[in-house]
């Protein structure tokens, strides 16, 4: 997708904070963090979000989930991190394309 921003970062063309990168996946930082770490995994496809997800993802969604705890511990997440995936309007998603949040450091708030 020619006008997403993620897609630009994922092809180099806007610059990120990138921690990890492979084939399928680019990690990068928040630019406006929410917690001391807070990074995003992001596939190189364009998935709009979950809702487009379907069985030929199957792979890379494993990918992505077995990726966290590794880019946790990297960050120095010894006690636990949160991971967020907001999914449409109602789920405040603001950029559609997929992206799996990773948060950890801090106090982070509990769901009521
Ligand atoms: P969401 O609301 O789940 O769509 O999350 C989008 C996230 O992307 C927000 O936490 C933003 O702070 C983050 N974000 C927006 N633009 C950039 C950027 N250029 N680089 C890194 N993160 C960004
Ligand atoms: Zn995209």
């Amino acid at each position: 997708m020619s006008d997403c921003l993620f897609c630009k970062i994922a092809a180099g063309e806007i610059p990120a904070d990138t921690v990890y990168e492979d084939d399928q996946v680019i990690v990068f930082k928040d630019i406006h963090p929410k917690a001391p770490v807070h990074l995003l995994i992001v596939p190189r496809e364009h998935i709009p979000s979950l809702k487009e997800m379907d069985a030929s993802h199957d792979a890379l969604m494993a990918h992505m989930m077995r990726l966290l705890p590794g880019l946790a511990q990297e960050q120095g997440l010894d006690n636990g991190f949160r991971t967020i995936i907001n999914t449409g309007p109602g789920g405040g998603q603001e950029i559609f394309h997929l992206h799996i949040h990773l948060l950890g450091g801090g106090r982070l708030p509990g769901f009521g």
